[in-house]
């Protein structure tokens, strides 16, 4: 009998990977759900990003490729900050992976170890505790609040540091709350690290997709003496509809990239070489197709807004960007659904899944109990059926 480890044994599994793994089971038993778990684009990848892989394969750029991406992956990363954020940096402050996931992971990896401490505002997404705890440094979880729009405080975060404080993790637009804060209030949280030891890993995955007013900030930009100790993590998986190409990537000093190319030289050699080939593409060619699935993403939000507004005793705060709307149901906790009492949102998402085929994500896996999150990612048509089908069943409750 082979023995699991204690590092395995001590991960939980993605809640939200989990979600959408029981979703397409249920689907393959001839269910039709309405499934609002996964945050992941239903777009295609764009045609022009498709033909750029495909030239590459056939091209003959199926080999390695250095460890930490191609030259040219490289330049085009460099490239599209100077151009989208005005933030300028040289190839050797890059480093692309197998996934903004794989970046995170390679950063915490490269920073943080046993007896050391990483704050995370909570709601976080689900994959950040795990990825801190599988390096044996302990997240701390600094809890936020629907009345403060979900944002930590200056405040809080000088509350949460303490000498074993060595990483800051934040991220805006949020998944799963759709939280995007403003310019002035990431200049105040940065004020506070800038005071301290601590290091920010700052995810802008969801960079692209901001509504309304809403701007994303990219944190490296708002103080210069915030160069030496931040680590920028972006993807395209939300932006382009890239998820299965699994390309993601990291912007930090130089020796902060040496070390986590270093480990990714044991892990998994390199990024693919024809998603690197893609990833050129997306970054570099044209941008329209960001703007028409943001456009699309919008529209969604507020069909999802106004309808789950319309379910007595939902509070949901305004999702300002990503594609996530986290809503508060406790009302309906102690009630009973069919034979199945709802206690919490683990019961509350179970007892809707096989009562009234809507799957959405416990808010616990997010250190958010009282909520869940459903994903605005899908058709127009499932979002108006999903939601009259989960207003439908939440007044069945006795
Ligand atoms: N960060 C956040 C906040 C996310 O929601 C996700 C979801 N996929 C990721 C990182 C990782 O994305 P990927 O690995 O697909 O690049
Ligand atoms: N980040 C997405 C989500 O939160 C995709 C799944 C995952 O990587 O966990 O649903």
């Amino acid at each position: 009998m082979i023995r699991i480890s204690k590092l395995a044994a001590s991960v939980q599994p993605s809640a939200t990977l989990a979600a959408g793994a029981k979703a397409r089971q249920l689907r393959a038993a001839g269910v039709k759900v309405y499934d609002f778990s996964l945050g992941e684009p239903d777009f295609d990848t764009p045609k022009h990003i498709c033909e750029a892989a495909e030239k590459a394969a056939l091209g003959g750029q199926t080999h390695y490729t250095p460890t930490s991406g191609t030259a040219e992956v490289k330049a085009a990363v460099v490239r599209w900050y100077k151009k989208v954020h005005g933030y300028e940096f040289g190839p050797e402050n890059v480093i692309v992976s197998n996934g903004a996931k794989h970046s995170i992971h390679n950063a915490l990896a490269a920073t943080v170890g046993p007896g050391d401490e990483v704050i995370i505002p909570t709601p976080y997404w689900v994959s950040y505790s795990d990825l801190v705890s599988m390096t044996g440094a302990a997240p701390v979880l600094v809890t936020t609040t629907p009345e403060s729009g979900f944002k930590m405080t200056p405040h809080q975060l000088s509350a949460a540091v303490t000498p074993r404080t060595r990483v800051l993790m934040l991220n805006s637009p949020c998944n799963p709350t759709g939280t995007v804060y403003t310019r002035a209030e990431l200049e105040a949280l940065v004020d506070v690290v800038l005071g301290t030891d601590v290091a920010v890993l700052s995810d802008e995955i969801y960079e692209q997709l901001t509504y309304g007013d809403a701007k994303p900030t990219c944190v490296a930009t708002l103080r210069p003496a915030l160069k030496d100790r931040i680590i920028t993590i972006s993807g395209a998986s939300k932006s382009y509809a890239m998820t299965g190409w699994r390309m993601g990537w990291a912007i930090a000093p130089p020796a902060l990239v040496k070390a986590m190319d270093t480990i990714q030289s044991q892990e998994t050699s390199c990024p693919s070489s024809v998603s690197q080939a893609a990833l050129i593409a997306a970054l570099d060619g044209p941008q329209e197709c960001v703007s028409e699935m943001r456009t699309e993403f919008a529209a969604r939000r507020e069909l999802t807004v106004t309808r789950l507004r319309d379910i007595p005793g939902v509070r949901l705060p305004t999702p300002d960007g990503a594609f996530y709307a986290f809503f508060d149901v406790s009302a309906y906790f102690g009630k009973t659904f069919g034979d199945k009492p709802v206690t919490d949102s683990l019961s509350f998402c179970s007892a809707l899944l096989e009562q009234a085929h809507v799957n959405l994500v416990p808010g616990v896996a997010f250190g958010a109990e009282g909520f869940v999150r459903m994903s605005f990612a899908t058709s127009r048509e499932v979002i108006e059926t999903g939601i009259a089908r989960l207003k439908a069943w939440l007044a069945l409750g006795t």
